[in-house]
């Protein structure tokens, strides 16, 4: 089934479109009544306030996904997508030797057109995944953007659960329990498959530059000769940050380090290894190369990082190399590798062609193959994302040698090879 989807901009390709709204004053007062009763803030504690403040953050205010929005993303872009990442996870479950329980936990699920392009491709495999127990878990920060996920997956049956972790519960059409959680480590053990993707972007990172007298954070500050603006500054002596968070034999010059990031890749690693499940994180980013990525994004514009804050989105990229570290030794990790060499690798090609034979209409086909032009191009969004997954080490087992007289190999789920990272093959 072809579901109809707009063709725009990333914001790796930005064009303009209409004035968004602005959240007025309050955010900047917000910010400038802190700074002067406390001094400079971390860029960290700026980007929490401005994207994810419960009453004026740029996330908890609304929908800021789609072409009339600040930003696109690739599951907006194409249905395609999506099922991809569906067909990934149906892989890994089968590579983890079918697990009757299967929890599908999404970070940051925006529209929820991911988790519902992922339930398509279950219920296209339906015959494959059948007697497996599934449930869908998101874990969301924003009361508006949770009511538009439910709106889309479950048709607004949802019930709100003020008490406990879950703030919202529901169900899809087909069945299948859908529940809201404001932090990962409310959802519950059990065998999991995470995906995230351009969840990671939004998590606050601290900067710090190298100085003549080593390492100091970046901070954010009043500007004194315009009391309404704010500028960088450094700060004058070591953070507990700066002590903290820069390795000794770092050799960049300025570094973003996301704490957030390395606490929740900390806690996926754990539950991967103590429960079974894999992790799929996709997102901008580098492996340890990068210096200064922060940018802000409004209307498809470049927007600049301290200005009207909360009316703009904030993202930095994801540095994978710190991701890894992070994860330590009870995981193994895959990639990054490109968003284009991974749909490749899922098939994307092959998924264009059916749905191109099967239809017919000029503006849909036109619309089919631009948006894969958009995903996989090289010059688009092909190379600017990358996809880097977590996976239980019995993944990467050698499969078992019998001790038998004939050293015969017996065939185990591990010699499955993780797709995407490689090609997709089903035994
Ligand atoms: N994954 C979606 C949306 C990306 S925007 C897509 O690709 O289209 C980032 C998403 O993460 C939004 O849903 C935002 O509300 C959510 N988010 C941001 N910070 C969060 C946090 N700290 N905890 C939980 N969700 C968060």
């Amino acid at each position: 089934k072809l579901v109809p989807r707009w063709t725009a901009s990333s914001r790796a390709h930005c064009s303009s479109s209409a004035d968004s709204q602005d959240p007025g004053p309050s955010m900047l007062k917000h910010l400038t009544s802190k700074i002067k009763s406390t001094g400079p803030i971390t860029v960290a504690e700026y980007m929490k306030e401005v994207l994810t403040n419960p009453v004026t953050g740029y996330y908890v205010r609304g929908d800021m996904l789609g072409p009339d929005g600040d930003f696109i993303t690739s599951p907006e872009i194409s249905q395609i997508f999506g099922e991809l990442i569906g067909v990934w996870i149906i892989s890994e479950w089968m590579g983890a030797g079918r697990p009757q329980q299967l929890q599908l936990v999404e970070l940051g699920p925006g529209k929820g057109s991911l988790a519902a392009d992922i339930l398509r491709a279950f219920s296209q495999l339906k015959s494959v995944v059948d007697g497996a127990s599934v449930s869908l878990h998101l874990v969301e920060v924003s009361p508006a953007l949770s009511l538009i996920q439910a709106q889309k997956l479950t048709g607004r049956q949802e019930w709100p659960n003020s008490d406990g972790p879950v703030y919202l519960r529901g169900e899809t059409p087909a069945g299948l329990p859908v529940s809201w959680y404001r932090r990962l480590e409310d959802v519950p053990s059990g065998f999991s498959i995470f995906v995230a993707h351009e969840f990671f972007d939004a998590l606050p990172i601290h900067k710090f530059q190298r100085t003549d007298r080593g390492w100091r954070e970046v901070m954010v500050d009043i500007d004194p000769h315009k009391p309404q603006q704010l500028r960088f500054v450094l700060a004058p002596s070591r953070t507990l940050a700066s002590s903290v968070l820069v390795q000794a034999d770092e050799r960049r010059d300025h570094l973003e380090v996301c704490a957030e990031a390395g606490v929740l890749v900390q806690q996926l690693a754990r539950r991967i290894s103590e429960n079974g499940g894999a992790a799929l994180i996709a997102d901008y980013g580098h492996d340890g190369t990068k210096t200064d990525t922060l940018r802000s994004f409004k209307n498809h514009q470049l927007h600049h990082v301290l200005s009207s804050p909360g009316s703009a989105d904030l993202t930095a990229d994801v540095d994978f190399s710190y991701i890894r570290r992070m994860a330590g030794e009870g995981v193994t990790c895959l990639g990054p590798v490109t968003q284009k060499t991974f749909l490749k690798n899922m098939g994307v090609d092959v998924r264009m062609q059916v749905l191109l034979r099967n239809c017919s209409d000029p503006s849909t086909r036109e619309q089919l193959i631009s948006s894969y032009d958009m995903l996989t191009s090289p010059t688009k969004m092909g190379e600017r994302f990358h996809f880097f997954s977590l996976l239980h080490p019995s993944r990467f087992s050698k499969p078992v040698i019998s001790t038998g007289l004939n050293l015969e190999r017996t065939k185990s789920p591990a010699s499955l090879p993780v797709a995407g990272f490689t090609e997709l093959s089903f035994p």
